[in-house]
């Protein structure tokens, strides 16, 4: 899908069937399409993110608006590294925007 890699858990039939009750999907998550698909194939009972949510954290309501909508975060992986420098949780992108004085992705 676009370049986006999806990691699926290949036990995850297993993991329901005799484990766990329901099974939340979450890691390379992006498109609205490609999340429907995987709860309308069965393949997990919800799904998640988590970086998106850093950078838009009201990117549901976007979505709500337009299903196609490409989420701003670009999987960099800057906000682990900040907060793994001792420092508050935030998107690094935003904060570079925010230098250059281009606003927030919201
Ligand atoms: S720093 Fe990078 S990975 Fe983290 S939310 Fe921003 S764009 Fe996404």
């Amino acid at each position: 899908m676009d370049g986006v890699k999806l990691h699926r858990c290949q036990w995850q039939p297993i993991i329901s069937m005799y484990l766990v009750p329901n099974y939340i999907g979450v890691n390379s998550l992006r498109r609205f399409s490609m999340m429907e698909e995987i709860i309308t194939k069965g393949e997990a009972d919800f799904v998640s993110m988590s970086r998106p949510f850093i950078r838009e954290p009201f990117i549901i309501n976007k979505w709500k608006r337009d299903h196609d909508r490409v989420p701003a975060c670009i999987s960099c992986n800057g906000c682990l590294e900040w907060i793994f420098k001792g420092n508050s949780l935030q998107c690094i992108q935003e904060m570079k925007k925010r230098v250059e004085g281009k606003g927030e992705s919201g």
